[in-house]
């Protein structure tokens, strides 16, 4: 049989990063505030264009962005922050770090949020975070039309959803805020760091000077002069700031954006259109206003019981290919029952049911379909094997 690729590695970082990281470091100019126009205020520069948002700030991580979003927003201690509860254990960490509450929406089949739960849960929050969670987007008109009829602020976190685009616009900014991650398992690679975009010149000027920009490092962001002078000394200094050797090895990743994308959507409806054939497979539609930016692939185990379950992911482990079940898969970090650091864990029926069933196989962009033809094959097997056993002949 042919050979099962590597879904672990990354791209090589392109060799115009590595020219540029020798200079940095024979000046030893690693800090974002020492030059003007350094690598990390160019990062947010070309990111916030090609977004096509006005203000970016470039961050350590996701979760310090969305951290940094909560507190621009200046939420009060214990606001209530809506969050999908099919999501990854950094956000609702990062709402915990913020002092503020988790309120966990019910997520469907289809891993997008449950809308008539979150229209009843809306009433009673002051802000919502929106995950995208492995790039699956959930229903964006309605979520800002409930949201903005209630005066609800939404911040969208975009970390693993880069290049995917709701009704022609890009995710990361329909919400008030976007942010998105740096770190190596999405779509550009700096190993760590994240990134947070905005139209608004007064919620980034105070996640700017949040991120670390003490005195007055906020002149080297120069967009926006006007709306720092009135924050000056008044919010606390939480230092998250990139440093220039991160930035640098993101910027001409940027020119691989969109081949990743186009790839890695390819990969993904080659490889689920093979397991939709089978019966024990399926894979959610996307949803028609959606284009998609995937780097994995999801699907629900159909009629197989728990026992089924384990068997299915053995026999796909055993030829080649690991597939985690969100749910079954011991202290998951988006199994919303191990996120004990926020208190009672709510009961929710249908997002338990889904993860309960639900795969995650990586399938990285720069796979070919051939690649994707073996893994594909080794699922659409052991779920074959699993729940159809050769008979005994004789
Ligand atoms: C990776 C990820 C994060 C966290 O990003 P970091 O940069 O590692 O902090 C948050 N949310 C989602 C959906 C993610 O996939």
């Amino acid at each position: 049989m042919s050979e099962v690729p590597n879904v672990y590695d990354t791209e090589p970082i392109p060799t115009a990063a590595m020219d540029e990281v020798n200079r940095i470091l024979q000046s030893g100019d690693l800090f974002r505030y020492t030059s003007d126009n350094s690598p990390v205020a160019l990062l947010e520069q070309e990111f916030a264009e090609k977004l096509g948002s006005k203000y970016a700030l470039a961050v350590s991580s996701c979760s310090a962005a969305l951290f940094l979003s909560l507190k621009a927003l200046g939420l009060p201690r214990d606001a209530r922050v809506m969050i999908p509860a099919f999501t990854f254990g950094a956000v609702p960490s990062a709402v915990v770090h913020a002092d503020c509450i988790p309120v966990l929406c019910e997520c469907g089949d289809n891993y997008r949020i449950d809308l008539d739960d979150f229209a009843a849960k809306l009433p009673h929050v002051d802000a919502v975070i929106i995950s995208h969670m492995r790039g699956h987007t959930s229903d964006m008109d309605a979520i800002m039309q409930l949201c903005d009829d209630a005066g609800v602020p939404v911040v969208e976190d975009a970390a693993h959803s880069l290049g995917t685009q709701w009704d022609g616009r890009n995710i990361g900014t329909i919400g008030k805020i976007g942010c998105f991650s740096f770190q190596s398992y999405k779509l550009l690679n700096a190993g760590e760091g994240g990134i947070m975009i905005t139209d608004d010149p007064n919620l980034i000027a105070r996640a700017v000077i949040m991120s670390g920009a003490y005195e007055h490092n906020w002149k080297k962001h120069p967009v926006l002069l006007n709306s720092f002078a009135k924050w000056q000394n008044k919010l606390p200094l939480y230092n998250q700031r990139l440093n220039n050797l991160s930035a640098t090895l993101i910027r001409p990743q940027l020119n691989e954006l969109q081949r990743r994308v186009t790839d890695g959507r390819r990969n993904h409806d080659h490889v689920a259109s093979q397991l939709n054939q089978s019966a024990w497979l399926s894979v959610p539609d996307s949803l028609p206003k959606e284009e998609r930016a995937p780097d994995s692939i999801q699907f629900n185990l159909v009629d197989m019981t728990d026992t089924d379950t384990a068997r299915f992911v053995e026999a796909a482990a055993a030829a080649g290919v690991k597939i985690q079940v969100f749910g079954q898969s011991p202290d998951n970090a988006r199994a919303y029952w191990n996120w004990q650091f926020i208190g009672e864990i709510p009961d929710l029926p249908k997002t338990r049911a889904m993860l309960m069933k639900a795969c995650d196989v990586r399938l990285p962009a720069r796979l070919t379909l051939d690649e994707c033809d073996v893994i594909a094959q080794i699922i659409v097997d052991a779920a074959t094997a699993t729940m159809t056993p050769a008979r005994a002949y004789g």
